[in-house]
């Protein structure tokens, strides 16, 4: 089969041997796998070099077949079935179920957690638990669910855990690119007021239309948002620029929630917090990553239900997947890219 390996660096498409699920494993030949900005930064070595040298797998949110079982895989999906895979990467590959954190429904922090990376490929073995069977009305190009679409669900429910209510303002930034663009489109389905932050007269057109009330460029937006709204209620940060983590705290009104979703590369240095700022104004400041099995059923279902989806604006073969890489890094995009043939 073919797939995408980082070596040395370099992403090379190879030819690998079809690997055989184990137990509670099954085979899934992947029809379509989403690009997401965590696959660019490691092919780019943006995360203190992780992914520089040696040979690593890429790619973790996909839609696929299931073509063969695992032993006691039965229990959990068919072969033919047609599933949504990724769980954002950090989870879904293995969860013990049994732990403290897995049984508080925390299984990312589950010391036996194993994530998915390996979905630019033909075939990819994966934890059949962690598997979601998806509708036939919901496309392959929906992909971008298992992981972009998943983190953004994941930092909205954050908004219901810290009380932000239905109704409160709430600041995206980074708006337009692959997981802003579904959390504006979730924010304005669950009630909320949304104000979309990115750059450039397109992209803030987008976000206009996915259903934000306010869109505006990051150096707008604190005379924006004071004018309108005399500060946010909460602020989720997509931004992978510390200029955005400063902007989401800066937004915010006296007890916000400050939501950190985007990994900036770690060149970017680190975010500011002064102590006299956090006396006035009292934040509450999180991170958020990606979600458990049960929120990718519940998106899926929404997704299904056609209140969220995804904005696909590139599609290409696997042997595009580096060109796409140097696209996303320019941010040429208005949503997601997806690979839509695993073989070509
Ligand atoms: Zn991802
Ligand atoms: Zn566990």
């Amino acid at each position: 089969m073919k797939a995408a390996r980082l070596i040395d660096g370099v992403v090379t498409v190879v030819d690998a041997p079809t690997p055989e699920p184990g137990i509670d494993q099954v085979l899934v030949h992947i029809t379509a796998a989403g690009v997401c900005h965590s696959d660019l930064h490691l092919a780019r070595g943006d995360w203190a070099g992780v992914g520089v040298d040696g040979e690593r797998p890429l790619g973790h949110e996909a839609i696929g077949v299931v073509e063969a079982l695992g032993p006691g895989a039965v229990r959990w999906v068919a072969v033919g079935d047609r599933v949504i895979l990724g769980l954002g990467g950090t989870g879904g590959g293995f969860w013990c179920g049994a732990c403290e954190y897995c049984l508080a429904g925390q299984p990312r922090h589950c010391s036996q957690s194993v994530g998915i990376m390996g979905v630019f490929a033909e075939q990819f073995v994966v934890y059949a638990p962690g598997l979601v069977v998806v509708p036939d009305e919901l496309s392959d190009l929906e992909a971008p669910l298992a992981c972009g679409g998943l983190t953004a669900y994941g930092a909205v429910r954050k908004l219901f855990a810290h009380g932000v209510q239905p109704g409160s303002t709430v600041a995206v930034v980074g708006a337009a690119g692959g997981l802003g663009h579904y959390a504006v489109q979730l924010l304005d389905a669950f009630g909320y007021r949304v104000v979309g932050i990115d750059i450039g007269d397109d992209r803030l057109e987008f976000v206009r239309d996915l259903g934000a009330e306010l869109a505006v460029s990051p150096d707008d937006a604190p005379a924006a948002v004071a004018e309108a709204f005399g500060g946010v209620h909460a602020s989720l940060v997509f931004s992978a620029k510390i200029a955005g983590y400063q902007l989401g705290l800066q937004l915010l009104r006296k007890g916000g929630v400050f939501v950190a979703v985007g990994l900036p590369a770690s060149s970017e240095g680190n975010m500011q917090l002064n102590p006299f700022d956090l006396l006035m104004r009292d934040p509450t400041i999180v991170f958020s990553a990606v979600g458990t099995v049960q929120e990718m059923r519940e998106l899926v279902d929404l997704a299904a239900r056609g209140v969220v989806r995804t904005h696909v604006s590139r599609t290409g073969p696997i042997s595009e997947l580096d060109e796409i890489f140097d696209e996303l890094a320019g941010a040429r995009y208005l949503g997601r890219a997806v690979i839509t043939d695993l073989g070509a």
